[in-house]
């Protein structure tokens, strides 16, 4: 069973391939960055980008496990949210989740 069905092998590649050349520029300017302008938060969410492009979670919600639209995700290849999740996710204002999104919450829905 693949999760992220809406994902052809070529399109996930090059997909793949954008993201490690901005992980790679992140981390270049992580070095040169001081912490007025940190490229921290970036940086974790390619990562974890890459790392859900790995495991097979990649577009799909964080919070509800549904497929994120391709419209979402061709705004934003970093987004972990439908938009219905993501306008919750932002009214309630939380901000811890940065570290743990590289599976969903309830994958069994
Ligand atoms: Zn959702």
């Amino acid at each position: 069973m693949q999760s992220s069905e809406g994902l052809s092998p070529s399109a996930r590649e090059s997909l793949q391939s954008r993201l490690e050349a901005q992980r790679q520029e992140l981390e270049r300017q992580a070095e040169s960055h001081t912490r007025a302008n940190p490229p921290d938060q970036r940086l974790r969410d390619v990562n974890a980008a890459l790392k859900r492009l790995e495991v097979g979670t990649y577009g799909v919600c964080f919070d509800c496990a549904k497929p994120i639209p391709q419209p979402t995700l061709d705004a934003d290849p970093l987004a972990i949210r439908d938009t219905e999740c993501l306008q919750a996710y932002e009214a309630i204002g939380k901000d811890q989740a940065a570290g743990a999104i590289v599976s969903p919450a309830r994958p069994g829905l």
